[in-house]
């Protein structure tokens, strides 16, 4: 599994670890603050998890969080402002300069139920335990300026080797929480990282387990899979039996698999069939939402897919679109072009739906060349292909006498689809002349 630019950033890291104990990470000055607050009150504090992980990495972390021995309680009374995120689960928000800071007390975990939170939680004054309840070595270090870099599992040997490793015992990690089982393989796709032997054995044995996890939980993970620089590792994904655990519903509901699965033909016909084909056009698509899920789905062989996990109704409708409009006929014929325009979105056009086709490799890349440069054409010319910027609206025709109603809509439509033929008749006195002849007035 180990590539190129894996290898290349591997090298760089040597480096930097050769020296462990004069690592330094340069903790951004509010985090410094809340760890200096907190150890003066005499509590430990740490930054932790993914920060210390990216930073490592020389990345600059999305955001820090911060470990702790004070409770929740403790907490709150050394910051003027706190919010209380997950006080049960020992999480406060701190607050500085309007930006929040979690702040989570060292606990121990239990089994995981819902979203974000074990079951019970016990609160703990020790490091390692908070560490040890942490998914993979490499997410499972801490660091202050007081200490360096806690490193209980050999979380840096892992960030050297580019390995995801457990921290304990696979199975029974992933038995507490088979969330875990996808964060593996979505780690290994951000990070361009193998995963490590006994791990990898106990994602493909507990796969299936991932049916009782939220979708949302499993949404969030497989859009930073997706929208990595390796969503090629979907290929994992279907190799471990993760997307079948996912997809198909649960084991003995047959109809869930029967409904929601299409057949077995490749989803781009007379190409490249399944997982493989899906890994290699993600591979070319531009790093965006959209585009990747709209490609993801429409090579799959499963349907409703974005509905299943939950999505938000502007992914559902923008990939649902460009999946419906997956194989049409593209062509340079201007009426052609501003129909399909009314149908996609004007805006979606030149932003998804045209740098989709060139990712599904499913159209002559000339003639996509040749319909972008037509279609920018048009937009620069401002032809019209929506209702709004149709040079009569329907006040318009109040004014000439016709009556707001079923008639009217009808009028504005044939107005529309005149103009969408021929982009020159959008014009307000010809399109007022069309509506007076269309009504039975003379001119
Ligand atoms: P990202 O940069 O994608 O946010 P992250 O490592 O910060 O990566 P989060 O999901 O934000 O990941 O979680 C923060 C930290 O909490 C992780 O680094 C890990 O230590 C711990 N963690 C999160 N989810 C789990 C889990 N399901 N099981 C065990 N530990 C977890
Ligand atoms: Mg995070």
């Amino acid at each position: 599994m180990s590539v190129s630019a894996a290898e290349s950033r591997r090298k760089k890291w040597y480096i930097g670890v050769r020296h462990i104990k004069m690592i330094k990470i340069d903790l951004p000055e509010h985090v410094k603050k809340i760890i200096s607050v907190l150890e003066e009150s005499g509590y430990e504090a740490y930054a932790v998890g993914g920060c210390v992980r990216d930073s490592l990495l020389g990345k600059e972390p999305k955001d820090w969080d911060i470990t702790t021995s004070a409770k929740p309680f403790q907490v709150k009374e050394l910051f003027y402002k706190t919010i209380d995120t997950g006080i049960a689960h020992g999480t406060v928000t701190v607050m500085i300069s309007g930006v929040g800071y979690e702040v989570t007390t060292y606990r121990i975990d239990g089994e995981y139920e819902d979203g974000r939170h074990p079951k019970e939680v016990v609160f703990t004054g020790n490091l390692t335990e908070d560490l040890k309840r942490r998914d993979f070595t490499i997410n499972a270090m801490a660091y202050s300026d007081r200490s360096g870099i806690v490193d209980e599992f050999d979380g840096v040997g892992d960030l050297k080797r580019g390995v995801i490793r457990c921290v304990g015992v696979p199975e029974e990690r992933f038995h507490e929480d088979a969330l875990r089982i996808l964060r593996a393989v979505r780690f290994s796709a951000v990070l361009d990282f193998a995963i490590e032997e006994q791990t990898w054995e106990a994602v493909c044995n507990l796969s299936s387990t991932l049916q009782k996890i939220s979708r949302e939980r499993i949404q969030t993970e497989l859009d930073k899979l997706l929208t990595s620089d390796h969503p090629d590792r979907v290929t994992e994904l279907e190799r471990a039996g993760i997307l079948q655990a996912v997809f198909e519903g649960e084991p003995g509901s047959p109809s869930a698999a029967a409904e929601d699965r299409c057949d077995n033909r490749p989803a781009v016909t007379g190409e490249e069939p399944g997982i493989s084909g899906a890994a290699r056009r993600l591979m070319n698509t531009p790093k965006d939402h959209f585009l990747r899920w709209g490609v993801f789905i429409s090579c799959i062989p499963y349907q409703h897919v974005l509905k299943g996990l939950k999505f938000d109704n502007q992914t559902i409708r923008i990939c649902e679109i460009l999946k419906k409009f997956k194989d049409i006929p593209l062509k340079t014929d201007k009426p052609y072009l501003r129909h399909l325009a009314v149908q996609i979105g004007v805006d979606y056009m030149e932003k998804y739906y045209f740098p989709y086709r060139r990712a599904m490799e499913n159209v002559d890349p000339e003639l996509l060349l040749e319909t972008e440069a037509v279609f920018s054409q048009m937009r620069e010319d401002g032809d019209c292909m929506s209702m709004r910027t149709l040079a009569v609206k329907g006040r318009d025709l109040l004014e000439i006498g016709i009556p707001s109603g079923a008639k009217m809509g009808e009028i504005l439509n044939g107005l529309f689809e005149l103009v969408l033929n021929d982009a020159s008749m959008n014009r307000r006195d010809v399109l007022l002349a069309e509506a007076r002849k269309r009504m039975g007035y003379c001119n």
